[in-house]
């Protein structure tokens, strides 16, 4: 990077993110972007990866890391209901960094964000001692919002897809195996059809235990997971075998979408999911009580999981910093 320079670099990312067109009227390469204003509600959300905290550089491609930092925000805003629109990129970065490194992740950023509808509208490049890759992303609402809070009472909680993929990716790799890492899937045409169906909704970033005790703090509710009824991903079954379910509701980063609803309208809503080819698995019912999540064991007896039993990505984050 040191070679070619901020300002070398910026121009060659300009002719990457492409010409401004439809909403986009000035793109990257001015001081600012100027986007024609959708009618309705815009989403506003940002998260960043960090070097050593988020991920490591040899088990990701340049391209992949480009792709996760997108889709960790795109899958926030399907959290909501809403869809990509516009995307900031900020790129911070050691001056020893190969350019095609940096290229990569943007490419990985814009190819993305062009298949959800969205534009990569602009960023900034500052040095620093590790890399880090912060994505701040506007998506537009659907007609409607949904909370995380909004959770009822007799309302079943459901999820778009299998769980522990990236668990058990991570784990593997930390036991020296160079298996390849799950991307985040793609969710945000799925959490619109959704969020007319949803009471409440979240993302399944910290773990389907830990989030969906979010979700039971903002809506004032209890609730139970059947570990027994948890769709497991097939890596973290054969790695895990009958501990797998209960690996997979504490392992982080799957992005899949939990999702509140009442009982009634399952079968729409998983009508609705699967036109998008997703499923919808009912992994667990809102209580009454206070806001925790107690487990279900396919014995019939229920436990309150000890924060303990959830840590493996605490750990790994933990263990690489
Ligand atoms: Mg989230």
């Amino acid at each position: 990077l040191s070679d070619v320079g901020e300002h070398g670099w910026i121009r060659g990312l300009v002719r990457r993110a492409g010409k401004a067109s439809g909403a986009l009227i000035v793109g990257p390469g001015d001081d600012a972007a100027a986007l024609r204003a959708p009618r309705g509600t815009v989403l506003l959300t940002t998260d960043t990866l960090v070097e050593g905290v988020h991920f490591r550089r040899e088990w990701l491609s340049p391209r992949a890391l480009g792709r996760r930092a997108f889709r960790v925000n795109a899958s926030d805003v399907a959290a909501m209901g809403g869809r990509p629109w516009a995307v900031l990129l900020a790129i911070e970065a050691p001056a020893s960094l190969p350019v095609a490194t940096l290229d990569g992740i943007v490419d990985g950023v814009a190819r993305d964000a062009r298949a959800a509808g969205a534009v990569l509208a602009g960023g900034n490049l500052a040095r620093a001692e590790r890399l880090a890759i912060a994505v701040a992303l506007v998506g537009v609402a659907g007609r409607t919002i949904v909370r995380r809070a909004g959770a009822c009472v007799g309302d079943v909680l459901a999820v778009t897809g299998p769980l522990g993929a990236m668990g058990a990716a991570v784990r593997a790799r930390l036991a020296g195996r160079a298996v390849r890492l799950p991307d985040v899937p793609c969710r945000w045409a799925v959490g619109e059809r959704l969020a007319p169906f949803a009471h409440a909704m979240i993302d399944v970033s910290d773990g389907l235990v830990q989030d969906a005790g979010h979700l039971c703090r903002a809506s004032g509710v209890g609730a139970e997971i059947d570990l027994a009824a948890v769709p497991v991903a097939a890596a973290c079954r054969r790695a895990l075998g009958a501990d797998a379910a209960r690996f997979a509701v504490g392992a982080g980063e799957d992005y899949e979408l939990l999702v509140a609803l009442r009982p009634r309208a399952v079968r729409a809503a998983r009508r609705a999911a699967l036109r998008h080819g997703v499923g919808l698995s009912i992994v667990g019912r809102v209580v009454p009580g206070a806001p925790r999540v107690r487990l279900r064991n396919p014995d019939g007896t229920v436990a309150v999981p000890s924060r303990s039993g959830f840590d493996h990505f605490r750990r790994w984050r933990a263990s690489a910093r």
